[in-house]
Order: C-alpha cells, then structure tokens, then sequence
C-alpha cells in the first residue's frame, strides 16, 4: 500500500538538512571561526579533541551575543547579518544563511557561552540534537565561546562515515590554514590535548602570515603579484618557476577573503604557469580575488565553497595578467624552459 504524504517533524528535517552544512567535523571549524571573524574578533582561539571527533571548542573576543538573541542564533535562518535578498549582493561577512548554528546544534550537544560588551554578566545557551536545554547567565569575558561535543551521536550513518581521527585533525588544520592566509589581521592560535599546535599573531603583513603559515622556506621563493581592473583586485604571492609542487594543494585561492575551490581560478593560475613549469608540475600560489561583492554570487554552494561571478572573463584575465608579469619579471628561469 501507498503511504500517506505527511510532513516531517522540524526537528528531522533539520537534521536532513544539517548533512548539507555539516560534513565532517572541520566543517563545525571553519563555520566556528568565521562567526568569530564576522563577529569583528581579534583573537581567535581553537581546541581539538581527537582531531575534532570528539570535542571542537572556539573562542572569540568579538562583539558577543545579547541574552535576548541568543536562542534566536540557533534558529534555522536566524542571523544578524542581511536582512534583504539584494543585501546578498553587498555583503562583506562569511555568514549570511542563518544556519551553521542550528545544523551543528541538531547533529551535536553544543554550549554557547556570550557576553557584549554593554552588560555586565553573559549568557550561556545549551542545545542537545537541536532541543535547547537550557538558557542560563554566566560569568565570561565579552566575546563568544562555542564547545561542541558528542558529534554526530544523533546521526550513527555520518558517525561512521568519518575517517581516522588523524585525517579529521587534518581536515580540521586545513581550515585553520585557509581561515589563517584569509585574516592575517587576526591572532589565531590552535591547541589540542592543552597543548599549543601553533599561534599566528596578528599581523599588517601578509607575507609575514604567508610565511608563518606555509614556512618561510616556500615562502621565501614567492613573490608579490598585484593587478587591478575595472574594480577588480588581484594580489597576493605565486612561487617563481624554480619552485614547483607535486600537488595542487599550495593553491589557495580566496574570493573577497573566502576560500573557494574554483575551476576558473585554478585554470588561470595554471595558464599563467604552463609554459616556465614542467608539466604535472604545480605552483604554490596564494591568491586573493577581491571583487565588488556586486559582482560575484556567493550563494550557489551551502558551504559557499563555489562562486559565481558576473564578469567571469575579466576575472580570469586579470590573474593571468598579475603571475604573467610577475613571472616574466622574476628571470632568468631556473628550470631551463622558456618564458611565455
Ligand atoms: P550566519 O553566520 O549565517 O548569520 P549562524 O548560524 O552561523 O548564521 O549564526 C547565527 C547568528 O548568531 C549570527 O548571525 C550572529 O548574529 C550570531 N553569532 C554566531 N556566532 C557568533 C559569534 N561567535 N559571535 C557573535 N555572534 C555570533
Ligand atoms: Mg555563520
């Protein structure tokens, strides 16, 4: 016999829809700490427990959470940061979805302790598989701390599907890398176990973050690249043609500050290279795209790791443009081959 067609219950389709947002545990990490960026922090502070498996914690120094907001900010399309469908066309934070929180608190236990800097005691927040537990005040400092724990005890299938503790560690560091090369502005430091893994501190230079995060070693054979057009920004560091990679993980590209993982990119990056590096033979590259948020669509992908933008052409021109010069300036070419 055909079943009936019922609705779900809300607390079900959260979870169905939290799969989206929340993958593995380094996908709690990287919406943690763009909330503490979003949220103007200075120092960002992240602690690992059996590679985020087991427990992810974040602490921020950034502008907190009123007591009042704080059960809203783990609704389903609650946020503070666009309130009108073109406001996705001007916005400048990594959030806007209004749904990390309420994902990641559907599939996990997760406290939030907050306070702003107008009141004198914060406010702490338990949810448990999406039910809030309870709303309390707390004494913390102004800024935000979010623990999450029992990942995935509410969905056994994702649980299993995770790897090894030492691959989430490293999908975990992943993100921290890519947060640390897009906000060299912000102290960044990592512990596990207690321990300290690494600090970053905050810095104007960003070859002094680039070289902090990749080793000086790389970064020392990277050079500046720099190209403008018709409101569009390029800029960052490429490696010169005598250093080359197996892989094309040192390609890090950023969109207004937000890692992408970009067909279009990458192929520019790879043009620009392809006559001064031999082939299956890669560039290290860091490259900041800043386009008018007008000009780029960030709401293809739930995790925005896709983007879309309006003048795709004068994109991809302009980072040929930025490695081709640098490239062509930094001979002789060390590799033997010719230059474009
Ligand atoms: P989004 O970032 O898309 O707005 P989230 O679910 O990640 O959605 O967060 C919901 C809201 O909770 C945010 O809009 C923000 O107002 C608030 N918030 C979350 N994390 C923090 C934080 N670390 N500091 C201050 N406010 C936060
Ligand atoms: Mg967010």
């Amino acid at each position: 016999m055909k079943s009936r067609i019922h609705l779900l219950p809300e607390t079900l389709t959260h979870r169905i829809a939290a799969g989206e947002v929340v993958e593995r545990p380094a996908s709690i990490v990287k919406e943690l700490v763009e909330n503490a960026v979003d949220a103007g922090a200075t120092e960002i502070t992240v602690e690992l427990e059996q590679g985020g498996c087991g427990l992810i914690r974040v602490t921020d120094n950034g502008g907190g959470i009123n007591a009042e907001d704080v059960s809203l900010a783990f609704a389903r399309h609650a946020t503070s940061k666009i309130s009108e469908f073109d406001d996705l066309y001007r916005v400048r934070s990594f959030g806007f979805r209004g749904e990390a929180l309420a994902s990641i608190a559907s599939i996990s236990r997760t406290e939030l302790v907050s306070r702003t800097p107008d009141v004198l005691a914060g406010v702490r927040i338990i949810v448990e598989a999406g039910e809030i537990l309870e709303i309390t005040e707390a004494g913390c400092p102004v800024g935000t701390t979010v623990t999450v724990s029992r990942i995935f005890d509410s969905v056994p299938v994702r649980k299993k599907f995770l790897k090894a503790e030492t691959t989430e560690r490293a999908y975990c560091l992943d993100v921290i890398t890519r947060m640390a090369l897009a906000n060299s502005d912000v102290r960044i430091r990592v512990l596990a176990k207690g321990r300290e893994l690494f600090s970053y501190p905050a810095t104007h230079r960003l070859a002094e973050r680039i070289a902090l995060v990749l080793g000086s070693g790389d970064a020392d054979r990277m050079q500046p690249i720099e190209s403008s057009r018709d409101g569009l920004r390029i800029y960052g560091f490429a490696s010169r043609p005598d250093f080359t990679c197996a892989t094309t993980r040192q390609i890090y590209a950023f969109v207004n500050r937000r890692y992408v993982k970009d067909y279009l990119l990458n192929h520019a990056v790879m043009t620009a290279y392809r006559r001064v590096i031999e082939p299956r033979r890669y560039p290290a590259v860091v490259l900041y795209v800043d386009p008018d948020p007008a000009d780029v669509d960030v709401n293809v992908h739930p995790a925005k790791l896709e983007v879309r933008f309006r003048q795709p052409r004068l994109v991809y021109e302009t980072i040929v443009e930025a490695l081709s010069s640098m490239l062509r300036d930094v001979g002789p070419f060390s590799s033997g081959l010719l230059p474009a």
